[in-house]
Formats: C-alpha cells, sequence, structure tokens
C-alpha cells in the first residue's frame, strides 16, 4: 500500500480543534500520524516509497463532503458518468460525494446501489450512494431500507421529487429512524408549482413564465417539521435539502429551538445568486429550488453565519449543452458545482463575509459527514480515512467552465473568480487531484 507525507502545511481540522501547523503521514488509507512540523516519528523509518508532499504555505484540511450531488449514473451517461463526477469532486477538494437516486433506472435496490459502487465506475473519490424513499421514487410506496443500507446507502429521499403524501412521509420518517437513515426532503409542494421555471414574481411575470411561489417550499417543510413532532421519536432525522427561502429557514430554526433532529443545506447558488441572475432566459440560472429574491438569499447568508445551516451542498446537476440550449420553460433544472464550491465558499463567506475558516471548512466538510453519520470522515485523526484536500487559502483564480472535469458545462459560475486553489486532493491515501 502507499504511504504518504505532507510536509510543511497548515492543518485546519475543525472537529477535532485543531488549527497549527503540523506535518501529517499518511499509510494504508488512513492518517497514521500527526505531529509538530519535522517531528513525524513513523514516516522516518518507513523507507523511501514515501511520497513526500510539500505544503509549505498551503492548508490542509479534512477532505470535503457534499451530501448533494448527481452523477447520473446509471443512464445517462452522456450527462455525467460516476467517472467524470468523481473527477470533477476531485478536481474541487472533495474525498466523499452522495449520490442521489433518480438515475435511470431509479436507485431503489440494493443491486443499483452496489453497482454504483463498484469499482469498475472508475470513482476518483468515496461514493455514497442515496436509495430512494419510495419504489421508483413516485411517493406511493416505501422501499425496503434495512436492505438498501446494508447495500451501502446513507439515506433516502425522492429528491427531485417531495414526498408528497403525508401518510407516506411519516412512515418514511419512522422507517428510516429503525434502521439509523436520515430522510431528505425536496422540500416542494409540487401541486403549487405545475408548469413552473423560476421563482414566483415580477421577474417572472416580465418573462412571461409561471413561477414557483416560495410557500411550495415552506409549506413543505412546515408540513414535515409537523410530522416529526408528531412521531414523538427522538431517532427521527428530517434533512432539508437544498433550502432556498426565508420562510423554510425560519421553520428549521425554530424546530431545533424546540430540540428536533431537523437539519438543512444550502446551495453555493442560494446564497450568492437570485432570480435576477434569469436575465433574458438564461438556462444556466434554471435550477430547483430556484433562485429566489435578494430578501431570500440574504436569509440562508444570515443562516450560514449563524449556524443554522449544517452543510453547504452543491446539488451539482449536470446536464448536456443541447438540453440546456433551448427555451427557458423546456430546459432542465440544474448546474454543476462540484468544481465552485471551495472556491466560492472562501471568496464569499470567508473573505467577504468574515466567516472563520475553519467554520467554512466545518460546513464542507466536518458537519456534512456528521450529518449522514460517515464515520472517519470530515477529520483528520490517527486512525480516521486519509481523505485530505490540500490548498492554497490565498490565491485567486479565474473559473473556467470549458477546464471542467465534469461531463457538462452547465454553471453560471463561468469566469467568476475563485479564491483558494486546490493542489492535492488525496482519497483514501491515493492522490485524486493534482494541480499541475
Ligand atoms: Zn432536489
Amino acid at each position: 500500500m502507499t504511504a504518504l507525507v505532507i510536509r510543511g502545511g497548515h492543518l485546519i481540522d475543525p472537529a477535532a480543534g485543531v488549527d497549527g501547523p503540523k506535518d501529517i503521514f499518511l499509510k494504508d488509507g488512513r492518517v497514521a500520524e500527526i505531529a509538530a512540523p519535522g517531528k513525524l516519528k513513523q514516516a522516518n523509518g518507513a523507507g523511501p516509497e514515501v511520497q513526500v508532499l510539500d505544503a509549505t504555505g498551503l492548508t490542509i484540511a479534512p477532505g470535503l463532503v457534499d451530501i448533494h450531488v448527481h452523477l447520473r449514473e446509471p443512464g445517462q451517461g452522456y450527462k455525467e458518468t460516476i467517472a467524470t463526477g468523481t473527477a470533477a469532486a476531485a478536481a474541487g477538494g472533495f474525498t466523499a460525494v452522495a449520490a442521489m437516486p433518480n438515475t435511470k433506472p431509479v436507485n431503489d435496490s440494493p443491486e443499483i446501489t452496489r453497482w454504483m459502487q463498484a469499482p469498475e465506475r472508475g470513482a476518483s473519490v468515496r461514493v455514497f450512494p442515496i436509495g430512494a424513499a419510495t419504489r421508483g421514487s413516485k411517493g406511493e410506496a416505501i422501499n425496503d431500507f434495512a436492505a438498501l443500507k446494508s447495500a451501502g446507502c446513507v439515506a433516502v429521499t425522492d429528491d427531485g421529487y417531495p414526498i408528497l403524501k403525508d401518510n407516506i412521509m411519516r412512515e418514511t420518517l419512522s422507517a428510516a429512524s429503525r434502521v439509523g437513515l436520515s430522510v431528505i426532503q425536496h422540500a416542494e409542494d409540487t401541486r403549487l408549482t405545475q408548469g413552473a421555471s423560476m421563482n414566483a414574481g415580477a421577474i417572472a411575470f416580465k418573462l412571461g413564465l409561471r413561477g414557483m411561489p416560495r410557500e411550495a417550499e415552506s409549506g413543505m417543510v412546515e408540513r414535515d417539521i409537523r410530522l416529526v413532532t408528531e412521531l414523538r421519536d427522538p431517532r427521527v432525522h428530517l434533512h432539508v435539502a437544498h433550502t432556498s427561502t426565508a420562510a423554510a429557514l425560519a421553520a428549521v430554526r425554530q424546530a431545533r429551538r424546540s430540540g428536533l433532529r431537523v437539519t438543512c443545506e444550502v446551495a453555493p447558488h442560494h446564497f450568492l445568486l437570485t432570480e435576477e441572475y434569469v436575465g433574458q432566459y438564461n438556462t444556466n440560472a434554471k435550477m430547483n429550488p430556484p433562485l429566489r429574491a435578494a430578501v431570500d438569499r440574504d436569509a440562508m447568508i444570515e443562516a450560514i453565519l449563524d449556524g443554522v445551516v449544517d452543510a453547504i451542498a452543491t446539488d451539482h446537476a449536470p446536464h448536456a449543452i443541447h438540453e440546456k440550449e433551448v427555451e427557458f420553460e423546456h430546459a432542465p433544472n440544474g448546474i454543476t458545482g462540484l468544481e465552485t464550491a471551495l472556491g466560492l465558499s472562501l471568496r464569499w463567506l470567508h473573505k467577504e463575509w468574515k466567516m472563520p475558516l475553519g467554520r467554512v471548512l466545518s460546513l464542507l466538510s466536518a458537519q456534512p459527514a456528521a450529518l449522514l453519520g460517515l464515520k472517519g470522515r470530515g477529520t483528520l485523526t490517527v486512525g480516521s480515512f486519509a481523505d485530505v484536500v490540500v490548498f492554497d487559502p490565498k490565491t485567486e483564480w479565474i473559473f473556467r467552465a470549458r477546464d471542467t472535469r465534469s461531463k457538462s458545462r452547465n454553471t453560471p459560475f463561468d469566469g467568476w473568480t475563485m479564491q483558494g486553489k486546490v493542489k492535492w486532493t488525496i482519497s483514501e491515501g491515493r492522490i485524486a487531484f493534482e494541480d499541475a
């Protein structure tokens, strides 16, 4: 097995409370030793097969964890494959991604779950499948959660669609909690969003597009919280995906005050962009939930800064050029995000809004890993997985969509200035990405 020494860098490991100059020794896919600069003991006797990475001036952190990505395999390899999606993840500093089940066919079985994790898929970083909550994600009959979990699923969801029916959502929450799985809800009351393609409001009106009211999201979050309250079971964990409205965040905030296990994630596009970005029918500004009003965007920032948000997740959703280059109403929802999440978070949350670097990194690694119970991830203590990102926190650079590792280029951040350049991403002790 391989052995790696990362020398001369500054380690930030929020979960372990470490923020200082450290050398790290990685062996057999795990963290073997952490020591003050020049003080590693085991690495000295390890022989010439040890590769040394010079991280002088660089930050070393636990590999990033994205709990919301669409890898498109099986079934839509023309948009993305597990190999290309995880290559993009590695380039963005991610060492673990949770893959949503809205593939073709839907991942509602142990067979597909295992297929996604097979070595033949050529993943650069660890893939954690999320199973469909209901058969075919149709919202009618719940799946066998114990079987999904033993095949490797780390949560259940019907993402892309909500679990609309009260009784089915109640059953999902209850059954998932019995086997220790979280339920991730795509909170959208689709009875209010039929035929809609952007946020409801003046801009949608001006563009002649049908709008999605914010109540479609917040109403569903409130309904779900009511179900969690009624179940009175501390094992029940509801996680709200891609939160986009001030009202939904307010509901999560209130639920937490009441002691409920309700968590939420926010995507970079929802804390950076507003519906104005749709401009003249820009389909790379079309996603679900849609870009909202400035007041919602500001609520995302506030909730990230004050700790109500548990994770930054990209909702990486690749689509082919021919699919996005159509009338706005007909374009599919979603944008790519794996290669821009860190650069945007450091540029805005850290530099612009003064969030401490450790807290930003925690939202991108320790907290999402804990949220899905990914043991040994999101931290760099001895014995944990050798999942590491090494980056230059000071470097500013321009993201170019044409340089992406993803198969798709549907990003609104083409040409944006990023901060923090990834130098190495190490997945279970292997170098998964190196900046040349
Ligand atoms: Zn969704």
